[in-house]
């Protein structure tokens, strides 16, 4: 007897989980690795979630989650997605971008149906998609093109067993930022080939010099094909508070409720009462952005001071996804040689997909001051090799 599922055992495990098991909790180490804010969630939203376990606002919430939430997501997207969803249909809060992610591909997907996913790309498309019994297909992106995907590698890539397109923006591991005029190519070929976007909008807020975030929910055309998922993990410093959301028509909503209501059965209230109140506190996340900002003109100067290294400048999220090619190795030898050599950590770009192979990623969620000393570090290996 097969004791695991097939499709469970032929999914290899995250390489991000395989490199931070190695990093362990070396002291040593200056870690760009983890993709998570290294500042505390803001004071008032903690204070909220206080007050709730202290009022006793701690039993399950609709299954929908908290109707105030509810109307404060959707006013935040009308008012800043130009996207119309009815708090009572259109919105589901979930355990993160992760759940809403998982809910959409298993509400939307048959088995055997094609979904495109950008290369590099976060690593729990593919492996969603694969779980819910279709086949993930690669776009590969560019470092020419900053990492973003072309409409004409879309079009490469459409067969009849296409259902759906993952749409990452700002996007993980690259940084990159899709334009709007990217984003109305995809949205036409999606109107010419039925196509469902599931739109990963999780960095929107963090986004830099004249770049504008645009939602391809709001195109013309796109209202009724489009799930939006985003969530406060990043942008407000949340990670393990667990609350993300999914908007789109009701007939998708209503679909991924009903796993949601079997399998999650509502979002932690607690955590719903702190993220209500994050929307009164918005000057926390603006505080939170220009340090990123600052962060990256930093990290992304010095590494391409580095003789052999050289580093796009990213428009989004807080990843930089340097270039390490010219040092003949493959990331994942330069990663593991960084690590015990120069005790840094940063992810091999091959665990985002084959087109992230010669690149490392190296997250920006540590202070000016670590930043400082990992380039140092970096400069010290490689002039050493
Ligand atoms: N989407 C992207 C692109 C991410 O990088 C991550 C986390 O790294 C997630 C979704 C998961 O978000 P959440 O914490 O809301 O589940």
């Amino acid at each position: 007897m097969d004791k695991i599922s097939k499709r469970v055992n032929a999914m290899p495990f995250s390489g991000i989980r395989k490199f931070f098991d190695l990093v362990g909790e070396r002291k040593d180490i200056i870690s760009l690795g983890v993709g998570e804010p290294d500042f505390p969630t803001p004071e008032p939203i903690k204070d909220a979630a206080i007050r709730a376990i202290e009022n006793d606002q701690t039993s399950y919430t609709s299954n929908y989650g908290l109707l105030e939430l509810r109307q404060k997501i959707s006013e935040k997207l009308k008012k800043k997605n130009n996207i119309t969803a009815d708090p009572k249909s259109e919105i589901l809060v979930t355990v993160g971008v992760s759940e809403a992610l998982d809910l959409a591909t298993r509400a939307v997907l048959n088995p055997g149906d094609e979904v495109l996913v950008p290369d590099p790309g976060y690593v729990s498309y593919k492996a969603n998609v694969w779980f819910a019994y279709a086949e993930p297909v690669s776009i590969p992106t560019k470092e020419e093109d900053g990492f973003r995907v072309m409409p004409e590698e879309i079009k490469k890539r459409i067969t009849k067993k296409t259902k759906a397109i993952i749409i990452s923006s700002p996007a993980n591991p690259t940084g990159s930022v899709l334009s709007k005029k990217d984003l109305e190519e995809i949205a036409d070929l999606c109107i010419e080939h039925d196509l469902v976007a599931l739109s990963d909008e999780i960095y929107e807020v963090l986004i830099y010099d004249d770049e504008k975030h645009i939602s391809i929910g709001s195109l013309n055309g796109m209202e009724d094909r489009t799930i939006t998922l985003n969530g406060f993990s990043k942008a407000a410093a949340f990670t393990g508070w667990r609350v993300g959301y999914a908007a789109g028509r009701a007939e998708y909503i209503e679909a991924m409720m009903k796993i949601h209501q079997y399998t999650m059965l509502c979002a932690p209230s607690i955590a719903q009462y702190g993220v209500l109140e994050s929307f009164s506190h918005e000057e926390y996340v603006r505080d939170m952005v220009k340090e990123y900002d600052r962060r990256r003109r930093l990290l992304v100067k010095g590494l391409n001071e580095i003789p052999n290294i050289s580093c796009i400048t990213p428009k989004g999220a807080f990843y930089a996804f340097p270039n390490i090619t010219q040092t003949g190795m493959s990331s994942e030898k330069f990663a593991q040689r960084l690590l015990d050599e120069g005790k840094v950590a940063a992810v091999p770009g091959n665990s985002f997909g084959k087109c992230g192979e010669g690149h490392i990623r190296c997250a920006y969620c540590v202070s000016r001051e670590d930043i400082n000393e990992a380039l140092g570090r970096i400069d010290g290996f490689v002039k050493k090799l």
